[in-house]
């Protein structure tokens, strides 16, 4: 993509009114637009971010056999009344009304929607099992929206939710679950500081877990053990005071954010959809379910809190809106013709590269703008590169001269 050609443009200043790392940087480098606490645009280069994190989920959801789908975001009261929630959680709906007295909510989770949907289709225990799910949109009027990306009003979610015979088949697609959170987590440059965490799992099940990014702008604590990589959560450190794998009780305190969950609902749900099956001798049973959330739009922000410094974000390259940061730095048409041709070159290879093809700014405003920016590897033409390419990642001060042909 040419910069020249890209609607936005960098920022000289942080926003005034943003607090958190993440949407200080994310706009001021054009990735996101703010149009309210907790509600953001994605503008075409933070766009495609979001939808490399959405495509990374979505390739190991498929991999372990859940179908997607696309459910509603407007939900009737009915079926939020059946479960209860429609006043236990009113604090965080947005309720709205249509027309002749009918009432509504946006959607801030769908078990109140994926529960009917697929009673229609559950019979017997020859139906079962599957899982569904989507990426979408949620809404949730949240108290606090002061931390860019990390707390949306309007947030992005990836929501599993799966469907059982019984408890056992429930652990064991759980268990299935927990592993491609893992993969996940790796392909995000996250793995090595994600941590599984143990968490309350309501009154329905032991535990649930977690999955939270030590960081130290993260809002939740949670007690590391080292050696099992596993963590406890500050609402159960106090029945659980020690590693739930080996004993261990030196846990260390760090601070964390949620990049997802994994919970098992059993037949809170089904229970009253009358969510059934007919089991092999023929009795009516309750459905077990799963529920298995990440957040895609916080987990952008969690990797600019994570990968930046004082220039600008650094994405890990799995993200990054484009691979290769190409600057022409000179005014002269030699140099110019030779990134040009570096840029189609590279395009044909099929590597994803912004060319910074402008004639207005300075190389110093340029070069400031790719640390900003933050692609993984910058690739320099100017009078001084003597039509050779200065090479250099984002994460390393380090730079190589190199031919044209060589870069890819
Ligand atoms: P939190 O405790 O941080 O409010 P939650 O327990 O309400 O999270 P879930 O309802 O289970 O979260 O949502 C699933 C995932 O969606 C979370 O793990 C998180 O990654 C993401 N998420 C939840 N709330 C928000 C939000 N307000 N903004 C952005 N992402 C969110
Ligand atoms: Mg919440």
């Amino acid at each position: 993509m040419l910069q020249s050609q890209l609607f936005t443009k960098t920022k000289k200043e942080f926003a005034k009114d943003e607090e958190s790392i993440n949407a200080k940087l994310l706009i001021k480098a054009g990735y996101i637009d703010k149009l309210a606490a907790g509600i953001y645009s994605f503008l075409p280069l933070g766009l495609r971010v979001l939808v490399k994190i959405e495509n990374i989920i979505r390739e190991e959801m498929n991999a372990v056999g859940c179908q997607e789908i696309l459910m509603p975001a407007l939900h009737p009261k009915e079926n939020w009344e059946k479960t209860g929630r429609w006043d236990s959680i009113h604090d965080i709906l947005f309720k709205l009304e249509g027309v002749r007295g009918s009432e509504f909510t946006l959607g801030p989770t769908h078990e109140e929607v994926v529960t009917p949907l697929v009673k229609q289709f559950v019979f017997s225990y020859k139906d079962l099992p599957f899982a569904v799910y989507q990426i979408q949109s949620k809404f949730r009027n949240e108290a606090r929206a002061k931390s860019g990306l990390l707390r949306g009003r309007e947030f992005r979610m990836k929501d599993v939710y799966s469907f059982h015979t019984d408890e056992r088949d429930l652990n064991e697609f759980y268990e299935k679950m927990a592993q491609a959170y893992e993969r996940v987590w790796e392909r995000l440059s996250l793995g090595a500081i994600t941590y599984k965490t143990f968490a309350s799992g309501g009154s329905f099940s032991k535990y649930s877990h977690e999955y939270q990014t030590v960081c130290t702008s993260g809002e939740d604590e949670i007690y590391l053990c080292e050696k099992c990589r596993l963590a406890i959560n500050k609402e159960i450190i106090a029945e659980q005071d020690s590693c739930p794998q080996c004993g261990n009780k030196e846990l260390v305190k760090k601070n964390g954010i949620e990049v997802g969950n994994i919970f098992q609902l059993k037949t809170k749900y089904s229970e009253p959809f009358k969510l059934m099956y007919q089991d092999e001798k023929g009795e009516n049973k309750l459905v077990q379910m799963g529920c298995y959330g990440i957040g895609p739009s916080r987990l952008m922000g969690t990797i600019v809190e994570v990968f930046h410094d004082e220039d600008g974000i650094i994405w890990p390259e799995s993200v990054a809106p484009f691979k290769y940061h190409l600057l022409n730095l000179s005014k002269e048409g030699k140099v110019k013709k030779q990134a040009d041709e570096l840029y189609d070159h590279l395009i044909k290879k099929g590597a994803e590269v912004l060319y910074d093809d402008r004639t207005e700014p300075t190389p110093g405003a340029k070069l400031k703008d790719a640390d900003l920016l933050g692609l993984p590897i910058r690739l320099v033409v100017s009078d001084k590169t003597d039509g050779k390419v200065e090479v250099k990642t984002r994460n390393s001060t380090e730079t190589t001269l190199k031919g044209i042909k060589e870069i890819f």
